[in-house]
């Protein structure tokens, strides 16, 4: 089937309340292109170089989410233009957006990514470590960033149940969190669900999905 159908298809199937991020990583601008025209205008990207590549020659209604794991160096670089970062997992890297954000008077708005899977390769930091950063006082000065919501990553297994547990955590932490709401904290996005597992996961409260391979076919690198 062509993008533009598989786009149909899943945008069928959402809830009104969820926004879908078409996960375009390793995918040529044509693919991306393709998209576009059938009404997409928000994709996630994992690499800075590659979504500011493709930023830069794309048409710039399009909001980026950078939805990889983030290094400090390289903030600078989308700084300009990204619309939400994803996998923000400490306190010295909201410290660095904040600071890139400054320089382009703008505010950017981020998700905390909270580790919900029992693998060790996930990216993420606990509720704990999430409740200390937004009370702290270094977080209540950086005016130029917004954390909008909570991100996370399921364990990657056939295990449904397994799964549906970790997004389950995943919307309670957002519960738990949500009360509190400040200048640069303010909780309405949970970002969950991926291909094989959007629906579950809207089941258990996701506002937000990230589909890649159902919408452009599967990835291969090299
Ligand atoms: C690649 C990626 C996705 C999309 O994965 P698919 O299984 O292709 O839908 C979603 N979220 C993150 C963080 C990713 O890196």
């Amino acid at each position: 089937m062509s993008i533009k159908q598989n786009l149909q298809n899943i945008k069928s199937s959402l809830p009104e309340h969820v926004t879908l991020v078409a996960v375009s990583k390793t995918k040529p601008v044509s693919d991306l292109m393709e998209a576009y025209h059938a009404g997409q205008r928000i994709f996630g990207e994992n690499k800075i170089q590659e979504m500011v590549e493709k930023h830069d020659t794309m048409p710039k209604d399009i909001e980026w989410h950078m939805i990889g794991h983030v290094q400090s160096n390289k903030v600078k670089y989308m700084a300009s233009f990204v619309r939400l970062i994803h996998g923000v997992d400490n306190l010295k890297l909201l410290k660095e957006i904040n600071k890139q954000a400054i320089k382009h008077h703008r505010v950017i708005d981020c998700l905390l990514q909270i580790k919900i899977a029992s693998e060790d390769s996930k990216f993420g930091m606990t509720p704990r470590e999430a409740s200390e950063i937004i009370k702290s006082e270094t977080f209540s000065e950086l005016k130029n960033i917004k954390i909008v919501g909570l991100m996370g990553m399921a364990s990657f297994t056939n295990d449904e149940n397994q799964v549906k547990k970790e997004f389950k955590y995943l919307k309670d932490t957002f519960e738990n969190l949500k009360h509190i709401s400040t200048d640069n904290y303010q909780l309405n996005t949970i970002s969950m669900g991926m291909s094989g597992d959007y629906q579950l996961a809207i089941n258990c409260g996701s506002t937000m999905v990230r589909v890649g391979s159902s919408i452009f076919g599967v990835r291969s690198y090299h």
